[in-house]
């Protein structure tokens, strides 16, 4: 396979020559306590965050990583997600309410994350096989179209997380040959998952498998701990995503978190080419990325296919003809897109 333009550093840190963003942001010392407010472990985590850019450039190798702190930057960043999710804001649905206490938000999800399966995925970008891939239960996106329905839909199906279970589980595909460990609609999990990276002793990329519409404050803590986003930038417009995903102002929150993730880690967008939707979503994304984040790993995705409630909508109930792909084509080789 020929190596990417892009996604270099995570390979690096795939061969294990560099470490994961989790590991500096452990290795750096915060003192804190649990009942703060969160105005001021925010503080805290704006100054520790200075101390990890420095960090992230001055490590060349694994040999420069400093030993792990304790407290950490890592375990101030759990402390900070166990506080959201008492009001819950992982996402810009944004639904304020305490799901320790076991309250319900649009996505249904209490505090305890369950996953429908983890294994070694060979279906994945070839950058990424095989990657241990762990699908979470439940999403804070309707799909109407989504393939995944059964999963995403039961948020109470599955098996209950507990983090140092799975950090074993992921030491243990590691040690088998995974490149990474790749957490799929992990934004309403966001807790769980850095407790599971808290509890890692090993070096894995972080992919962040993401409809890319967590909130201002997840970014904040995926900076220092995310290698890879793996996006998908589905809709040109917030009007075909109000329609087929049930959200709002979808354009400028994902693009937002785009930019941000462009800053802070690498980024593996995907484009899924939905029937019919050329002018209001295939242009403008590809018009945007090449404007906006022009060095991201792009791939246009050509398997559409309707599931789920898709023949409630008559215009995407079908397969992409050959004429759409070929124009999709089109349009991203006019856009000088590298790496496609
Ligand atoms: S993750 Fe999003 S949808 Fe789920 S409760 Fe939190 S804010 Fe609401």
């Amino acid at each position: 396979m020929k190596d990417p333009i892009y996604l270099q550093r995570y390979l690096k840190v795939m061969k294990d020559e560099l470490p994961s963003q989790f590991l500096i942001s452990r290795s750096i010392h915060v003192d804190f306590r649990i009942g703060s407010d969160m105005c001021d472990l925010w503080k805290l985590h704006n100054e520790a965050m200075k101390s990890f850019r420095e960090e992230f450039h001055r490590i060349t190798s694994m040999d420069d990583l400093h030993p792990r702190s304790w407290p950490s930057l890592l375990d101030l960043k759990v402390a900070i997600a166990d506080k959201i999710l008492q009001s819950c804001h992982f996402c810009e649905r944004r639904c304020g309410i305490n799901r320790k206490m076991k309250e319900k938000g649009y996505c249904q999800m209490d505090d305890i994350s369950r996953y429908s399966a983890q294994f070694c995925h060979y279906g994945e970008e070839p950058e990424l096989v095989p990657s241990h891939t762990i699908f979470f239960t439940g999403c804070n996106f309707s799909c109407v179209y989504c393939q995944n329905w059964q999963i995403s839909t039961a948020p109470k199906s599955g098996t209950p997380i507990l983090p140092e279970d799975l950090a074993g589980k992921i030491t243990l595909q590691r040690a088998y040959g995974s490149r990474n460990v790749n957490f799929v609609t992990p934004t309403p999990h966001t807790h769980t998952i850095l407790k599971i990276l808290d509890m890692l002793k090993i070096n894995v990329p972080v992919v962040w498998n993401s409809n890319m519409y967590y909130s201002s404050e997840v970014a904040r803590l995926l900076d220092g701990v995310v290698d890879v986003y793996l996006g998908d930038l589905r809709y040109g417009n917030d009007d075909c995503a109000w329609k087929y995903s049930d959200v709002k102002n979808y354009w400028p929150i994902v693009t937002r978190n785009f930019k941000s993730a462009y800053n802070s880690g690498e980024i593996l967008l995907r484009l899924l080419v939905l029937p019919d939707h050329e002018a209001c979503c295939t242009v403008p994304i590809i018009e945007w990325t090449k404007e906006n984040i022009p060095k991201v790993r792009f791939n246009l995705m050509f398997q559409y296919s309707p599931h789920y409630r898709a023949y409630e909508f008559p215009e995407i109930n079908r397969a992409l003809t050959q004429e759409e792909c070929m124009k999709a084509v089109n349009i991203l080789k006019k856009s000088g897109l590298e790496d496609v």
